[in-house]
């Protein structure tokens, strides 16, 4: 909407009470901090990363590259593996220890981190509640076993398991820029994913007894080595996700000869596993408009009658990857599409079984598609040749590959909520391919980083699938209405360590989400958001982003300071309520005349000068130190009356001097100027901030005529004093009514403050013309007494 034509000013009352701040800078004043800097809340700049919020000169970061054989053992549900580790130290740092990931003694009741919250017993318990309390009270056998850890040469390495990670002494200190080998050989029971919980493991289907495989987590990985933290170590509880570094992987997965395989990276021996119609159809795929079933409906069903009893290994290989991970079963259905994305080819795949085909069929290799070419416009181009959606039942994130859901009922019908769920979960997982896959972020420490960046970026392309579809939070600013209303004791920031959030959801997905959509929309707007934005993505992508890293990267791109929207809504717990507290209108009277201008004659004497009245003990000793010479005592041409003056040499002048001023009435207006004023109508607005954010105010003006229009004014509004405003809006017509927010952009936790309903009558003011300062053609010239009394000195 157009801005109201109007010249508006502000006058902020001093002195209004004001709720209490956590942090003033000074607690007897009306402004707090909330305009201040985050100064010292953000670490310090440096050669790593620096005050822009660019990777800095000296930015480095680890590689590590795996090279792993696995077998899959379904009938035991044992997974085995061996694999070989380079790991590089780009670091400038020598190192003596190595740090490895073991997440699967997540499941081990030995080796967990055990770190779980606690739980209440209730009056009704579920068998499987019962079941994981009693196993986790002796050794429940999950978790990694490690048979053997030896350098390059095959000499045994010396290692310490700390529940869910591993320490690797090294033989010698690993210097900077140099590279270690090693050789790991493990195993593990693969634990059932639909009663244990957890990321990776399989899910039975009880009626034809085959299962879903996803593997996840499955390998012992190295942990992240940064200029900013040293070794992210915190143990894995479930929660907190996952650091990894980037490197290069060759995998191996010995499977049952009729499973097919979805998996991170490229194969490279599809002629070896597929038959020869299959193989045709891959090739077909590659050039198809439309999805390709490579492996169809009819052979899934087929594959689910008899399990074979032999194996065949499928090789894969992905490069600049910080996870890896896939999927066997016998049970899928594959289809495959190509997409492009800047010139380049990227396949779109899904693998689902037969419960899924319905929906997955028809939407999710297009949706994945959709997904890639979406993040691509608002973060960087898709680097990977590969994106794939798999059905099973849950919803994780993988480099190319994801895990979601979306089955359909017996009949094959779907229910809307089904459709849009399952729409949902692949754009948000596919969508993670950038947060925190490609822009590699520490989801352990900071959940926000990767899943609010992701359900933000899911949003927008969730608008840009159907102008319809029906998205709940992540998005709009009045989604997010009940969380932010929630008692303080409830809340916590969204800086907040992902093990210490209650409300995970609202705080690690949407409030951030919404935040973000809050800036675009309101604050920034879409072509300064989407710049800055897209400027953090390209800065960060292959690196490892921090908190700092985005909050400055948004202000360094965008020429916007933003520091109080990270302090209130990412370091803060204050929700938006602005009230608008009450109205005065006011209209200009165009019978009155001011009187004549009047000029002023006043009298004024010099200004008598200061005399020092006392030598602190600085002037003695300088005096006394014969190496010292007073500028005025080298040049004597500084020595001027004061100068005298303070030695006693001149005497005050106490003339009294005449000066005329101009008169601060007016003239009158011209009839024209007169015809201009006459049908404004001014409406002076007094808000209060109840919520303790501070947030953009937006008025909306409903016109006697039925017109409406939208004045938008920024947050710094609040500046000066961060509990009150009054602001007086000059308009060409007369209100009707007011509203605040009325498109709900700003999380407003109480809208029923944000109406003005009757307007009160109207009083007068009457309108002065103002008279520039300098001195008007033909009026006496006067001099100032400083100007008399030194023509009087002869200066
Ligand atoms: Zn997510």
């Amino acid at each position: 909407m157009k801005k109201v034509l109007s010249f508006l000013f502000i006058s902020v009352s001093f002195g209004s009470l004001l709720q209490a701040q956590n942090i003033q800078n000074n607690p007897g004043s009306n402004h707090g901090n909330k305009f201040e800097q985050l100064g010292s809340i953000m670490p310090t700049p440096n050669e790593y990363r620096t005050a822009s919020g660019a990777p800095g000169p000296k930015y480095w970061q680890q590689r590590c590259d795996y090279d792993i054989k696995a077998t899959l053992d379904e009938k035991n549900l044992k997974l085995t593996g061996s694999e070989m580790v380079s790991y590089f130290n780009n670091s400038p740092n020598t190192l003596t220890y190595l740090w490895l990931q073991l997440d699967e003694n997540q499941h081990s009741s030995v080796n967990n981190a055990n770190y779980q919250s606690s739980n209440s017993m209730n009056s009704q318990m579920s068998q499987t509640q019962l079941d994981r309390i009693d196993e986790m009270s002796s050794d429940n056998g999950y978790g990694f076993n490690i048979t053997k850890l030896t350098d390059a040469t095959g000499k045994p390495l010396t290692y310490t398991i700390n529940k869910t990670m591993m320490r690797v002494e090294l033989p010698a200190p690993l210097k900077a820029g140099q590279r270690f080998v090693f050789n790991l050989d493990w195993n593990y029971k693969i634990a059932n994913r639909s009663t244990k919980g957890g990321r990776g493991g399989y899910e039975l289907f009880a009626e034809d007894g085959n299962s879903l495989f996803t593997m996840a987590q499955w390998y012992p990985r190295l942990c992240v080595y940064s200029d900013f933290q040293g070794w992210q170590n915190h143990q894995f509880t479930g929660r907190g996700e996952f650091a990894l570094t980037f490197g290069n992987f060759k995998v191996q997965m010995t499977v049952p000869a009729d499973h097919i395989i979805g998996s991170t990276g490229e194969c490279q021996n599809y002629a070896a596993n597929l038959t020869p119609a299959q193989l045709g159809r891959w090739q077909k795929a590659q050039t198809s408009k439309e999805p390709v079933e490579i492996v169809t409906l009819a052979e899934a069903k087929e594959a689910e009658k008899n399990k074979s009893t032999k194996t065949k290994t499928w090789i894969y290989k992905a490069d600049n990857v910080r996870d890896f991970a896939w999927t066997s079963s016998r049970k899928y259905i594959w289809d495959a599409m190509p997409v492009t994305i800047e010139g380049k080819k990227i396949m779109a795949m899904s693998f689902y079984a037969k419960e899924a085909y319905g929906l997955y069929r028809p939407f999710s290799t297009k949706a994945v598609a959709h997904t890639i070419k979406s993040y691509s416009k608002f973060t960087i181009p898709y680097p990977y040749p590969v994106a794939q959606s798999v059905e099973a039942s849950n919803g994780m994130e993988y480099p190319m590959i994801c895990f979601n859901f979306g089955r359909t009922e017996k009949d094959g019908t779907y229910s809307e909520g089904t459709k849009y769920g399952m729409l949902g979960v692949i754009i948000h997982e596919v969508g993670h391919n950038f947060f925190p896959m490609i822009i590699n972020s520490d989801e352990r420490q900071w959940s926000w980083m990767d899943e609010g960046l992701n359900s933000f970026v899911e949003y927008l392309t969730e608008e840009l699938w159907d102008s319809k579809f029906p998205v709940r939070g992540k998005g709009p600013a009045y989604t997010i209405v009940d969380y932010m209303k929630l008692p303080k004791d409830q809340l916590e920031p969204i800086m907040s360590n992902s093990e210490n959030i209650i409300g995970f959801g609202p705080n690690a997905y949407t409030k951030p989400a919404t935040g973000l959509n809050i800036l675009r929309e309101t604050i920034m707007g879409r072509k300064q958001f989407d710049y800055a934005f897209k400027e953090y993505a390209r800065r960060w992508a292959f690196k490892h982003p921090e908190p700092a890293d985005f909050f400055r990267t948004m202000e360094d791109a965008s020429g916007e300071d933003l520091d109080w929207f990270w302090r209130g809504w990412f370091y803060g717990t204050d929700a938006c309520d602005i009230s608008l507290d009450s109205v005065r209108y006011s209209r200009p009277n165009m019978d009155t005349t001011f009187p004549a201008p009047a000029e002023r004659t006043v009298k004024r004497t010099l200004e008598k000068p200061t005399n020092i009245a006392f030598d602190d003990l600085s002037k003695i000793r300088n005096r006394e130190d014969n190496n010292i010479t007073f500028a005025t005592d080298a040049d004597t041409s500084l020595r001027d009356f004061y100068w005298r003056y303070d030695r006693g040499i001149e005497k005050y002048d106490t003339t009294t001097y005449e000066l005329r001023l101009p008169g601060n009435s007016p003239d009158n207006l011209t009839a024209e100027e007169k015809e201009k004023y006459r049908n404004r109508h001014a409406y002076e607005l007094t808000l209060s901030n109840k919520g303790g954010l501070v947030m953009p105010i937006i008025v909306e003006w409903t016109f006697k005529d039925g017109t409406k229009e939208v004045i938008r004014i920024p947050a710094q509004v609040w500046r000066m004093n961060e509990g009150k405003v009054v602001k007086t809006f000059v308009l060409n017509k007369e209100v009707e009514s007011i509203k605040l927010d009325p498109f709900r952009e700003t999380a407003d936790i109480n809208e029923s403050n944000n109406n003005w309903k009757t307007m009160p009558a109207p009083s007068k003011f009457t309108v002065f013309k103002q008279r520039v300062n300098a001195p008007r053609a033909g009026q006496p010239q006067t001099m100032n007494p400083m100007q008399k009394a030194q023509e009087k000195k002869g200066f």
